[in-house]
């Protein structure tokens, strides 16, 4: 009797960036280096999808090595896939100017005061976000999201605001943001697609990572959804069925869930 070839299998690692890849404080990924360098040898794309604009994660992809691999900008406004000296994109959200105009509406009918990065000077947003000056200059440079400051009290009445209009609200690690409709799971939906018609004769599997709320669409979208440990010892309560909750915390927890995860599935 003929036995079944196994299938090939192409394996893909989602990631969210801060508090999961990058430490949430010192936004540095050292404990995670040896997992990337291994993935790296592996063949395996690390694809990075934050609420961070291009501009910012083209300087984590430089650093990481990452510069083969595609990335997901402004949660999910975007898809940038190398190609040639530049980009294929596939854009998801909705252009940056709009969602200024809707904000401006929602300061006039609401009465609300809202803050957003456009309002905001690079040293400011640095001095909030604990970001270098020159990486508060790229947070700057924003084409499908804005992240605001809002009191809880107002959150209600804008996010109904804002959906009425198209529009959602989401929660990242320090702000709420603007964002048109996209999310971190409707791009990875999109990629993962993208990846089987490519790969047809192979079983793509996918990894995701992430600690905040707006990472549960990515998570509900891969095959091994993984939440990192805050350094709190907290972690995003959510109800993702068989999601691999870290040991430890940021870089040191993304590393971990990646080795157990791959190491286990190759038994
Ligand atoms: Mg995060």
């Amino acid at each position: 009797m003929r036995r079944r070839k196994k299938r090939k299998r192409v394996w893909l690692v989602f990631s969210d960036l801060d508090g999961t890849l990058l430490d949430e404080d010192t936004y540095s990924f050292e404990e995670a280096k040896g997992a990337l360098s291994f993935l790296k040898e592996e063949g395996i794309p690390v694809i990075l999808c934050s609420s961070k604009t291009r501009a910012e994660i083209e300087v984590y992809r430089r650093k990481m090595t990452l510069c083969d691999c595609p990335f997901i900008s402004e949660n999910g406004g975007a898809i940038f896939i190398p190609e040639g000296e530049g980009y294929g994109t596939i854009e998801l959200g909705k252009p940056y100017k709009l969602i200024l105009e809707v904000l401006t509406e929602a300061r006039k009918s609401l009465g609300v005061p809202i803050k957003g990065f456009y309002d905001m000077s690079p040293e400011e947003i640095s001095k909030i976000c604990g970001l270098p000056l020159e990486e508060a200059v790229l947070a700057k440079e924003r084409e499908y999201s804005e992240p605001i400051v809002v009191s809880d009290e107002n959150v209600g009445p804008l996010e109904l605001f804002l959906r009425e209009r198209g529009f959602s609200l989401t929660k990242g690690g320090r702000f709420f943001t603007v964002i048109g409709g996209n999310d971190k799971g409707k791009a990875v939906r999109k990629l993962l697609e993208l990846y089987r018609s490519k790969f047809s004769d192979a079983e793509v599997l996918s990894i995701g990572l992430g600690d905040g709320r707006n990472d549960l669409p990515m998570l509900a979208e891969v095959d091994f959804p993984v939440i990192v440990r805050k350094k709190s010892g907290d972690f995003l309560k959510a109800d993702i069925k068989d999601a691999y909750i870290t040991r430890y915390p940021g870089p040191r927890g993304w590393a971990e869930a990646v080795f157990n995860i791959l190491e286990v599935s190759r038994r």
